[in-house]
């Protein structure tokens, strides 16, 4: 399998990225953990602190996975639709809810492109580490507009491209020759870790992301650079 995904069709694209989270379901926060040195946790507390989630107020985290940021929003006292294109995925998510006593979020199978939900269903949307993987962007945002009431916030956490001088090579080598080793010896797939990197490496940049995001209808766009920008959290607001 080849993971040049330039030169592949969209349909083929969407089932390669299914059977990414598919084979990395069972390890995938095991992984998360060895890559990022536990730095995704204090990411995912800074975003949700950044969505700051009311008790009662209906939030779709799409893309959702294993529940990390679905279960901060949750203990938050919100109102949460768990949505993933991968069951795989959803699965190692309601078994972790379970394990955590957390009741009461919804498990939902979507495909970010073209959700089931009516129009203005929720409060807030969340996506994290979710977008790069999804096929038509321009797609997932419109959806994500459309499900939002007037007055809803869009939120997304995602890695991007570094601003800060030295820090990118060092990212770049790490990346391009860490991670998949440690794909290798902790999933036993190396394939799929290197799929990871580039599709990280070619996420439009935080310029282009904050654009198409208005593009899309949100209004007051911004992004917060985490690590001069190795991470960032857009926003937007539908009015
Ligand atoms: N949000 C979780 C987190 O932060 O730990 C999971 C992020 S994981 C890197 C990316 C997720 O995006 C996977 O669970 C994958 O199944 C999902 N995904 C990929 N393409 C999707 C699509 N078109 N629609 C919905 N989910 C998608």
């Amino acid at each position: 399998v080849s993971f040049g995904y330039a030169e592949v069709a969209r349909e083929d694209k969407t089932r390669m990225v299914g059977d990414v989270f598919e084979r990395v379901a069972k390890r995938y926060d095991i992984m998360n953990d060895a890559m990022s040195g536990g730095l995704h946790r204090l990411w995912k507390d800074q975003f949700v602190r950044r969505v700051k989630p009311r008790a009662g107020e209906a939030i779709l985290d799409m893309a959702g996975g294993t529940g990390d940021i679905a279960f901060r929003l949750a203990r938050a006292g919100a109102d949460v639709t768990v949505a993933d294109i991968n069951p795989a995925m959803l699965g190692v998510g309601m078994e972790r809810a379970r394990r955590k006593g957390l009741e009461g979020l919804l498990w939902a199978e979507e495909n970010a492109e073209r959700l089931s939900f009516g129009d203005r269903r929720f409060d807030a949307y969340t996506i994290a580490f979710g977008i790069r993987n999804v096929t038509d962007i321009p797609a997932a945002l419109g959806e994500a507009h459309r499900v939002l009431r007037r007055g809803g916030r869009f939120f997304c956490l995602e890695f991007s491209t570094t601003t800060w001088p030295g820090f990118k090579q060092v990212y770049d080598s790490y990346s391009h020759h860490l991670v998949p080793r440690l794909g290798k010896a902790i999933a036993q797939d190396e394939e799929s870790y290197r799929y990871l990197i580039e599709s990280i490496r070619r996420f439009p940049d935080m310029p282009r992301f904050k654009a198409m995001i208005e593009e899309a209808g949100f209004v007051r766009a911004s992004v917060e650079p985490i690590l001069g920008g190795l991470v960032a959290i857009h926003s937007g607001w539908k009015i």
